[in-house]
């Protein structure tokens, strides 16, 4: 290469996906070349999860810029996503690049082949013998209504008690510096572990405790390993676990527990994790 230049850095959290244009999760590199008349736009990955990107046009004039989206893999490179004369590009300058001309979206996972394994039963992700009230469950009507989170569980649990692995699979996320609550602005803000699983869904954690994480990205974890600690971060109305199971493009799909084989929690059940 002839010229490498990381030009953008963003910050993007999982659990929305990244709608926003330009943005992109911040272990995802925009890098440019050069060569004596063209210029290339590659994206450079160091997620542990495969990562989606759609870019296109957002001026259809620009007919001299090539643009395509795909797949980068986990700590991979996905090259010529974006392609365009040194000569136009350098007109409107580096900097003004991808405002002027591009919209990219980016996501976690591969779609075409993540498929959900229905006969998984989860393990329940609290302490062994502790009974645990459901706050939420399937489309609860409070705050699990959209596509990412309609299958969705709470756990009724006090800020500070320990949460476990629903699942074996790879840290792909895990944040945990928020420190407050409250309504629809606080939505990224909260502390989560995010863990993809063999079938290439990720299973999210979240309203974690402030500094409550065990793990970090990369790590593996076993099914029933100590993760963590619950908490009251982010869009939240009082302390709680909300753990949900998602497919690429946050889907969020159904999950059934070890020992509540095809039973639906339901608000105001109480749940016992029996090994
Ligand atoms: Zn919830």
């Amino acid at each position: 290469m002839d010229k490498l230049l990381v030009i953008c850095l963003l910050f993007l959290t999982f659990s929305k996906g990244c709608k926003k244009k330009n943005t992109q999760p911040k272990e995802v590199y925009f890098y440019v070349q050069k060569t004596n008349d063209t210029t290339y736009y590659h994206i450079v990955s160091n997620s542990f999860a495969p990562i989606e990107i759609s870019a296109r046009l957002r001026k259809n004039e620009s007919k001299n810029i090539l643009v395509k989206g795909g797949l980068v893999s986990s700590k991979d490179t996905l090259f010529n996503v974006i392609k365009t004369s040194n000569k136009l590009h350098d007109e409107i300058g580096q900097s003004n690049f991808l405002s002027e001309y591009i919209d990219t979206s980016f996501y976690y996972g591969d779609s075409k082949t993540a498929k959900h394994n229905t006969d998984y039963l989860y393990s329940l992700p609290i302490e062994i013998g502790q009974d645990v009230r459901i706050s939420q469950g399937f489309n609860g009507k409070s705050s699990h209504t959209a596509i990412h989170s309609k299958y969705a569980i709470d756990f009724d649990i006090p800020v500070g008690t320990p949460i476990y692995a629903a699942r074996e699979g790879t840290v792909v996320y895990a944040i945990n510096n928020f420190k407050k609550s409250g309504g629809k602005n606080y939505v990224k803000k909260a502390n989560k572990i995010v863990i993809l699983h063999n079938d290439g869904t990720f299973g999210a954690y979240s309203h974690l405790m402030h500094n409550g994480t065990l793990v970090k990205k990369g790590d593996t974890v076993k099914r029933g390993q100590h993760i963590g600690y619950s908490g009251n971060t982010g869009f939240s109305r009082g302390p709680h676990l909300h753990f949900a199971v998602r497919l690429p493009k946050d889907i969020c799909v159904p999950i059934y527990f070890e020992g509540y084989l095809n039973t639906i929690f339901k608000k105001g059940d109480i749940v016992k994790r029996l090994k």
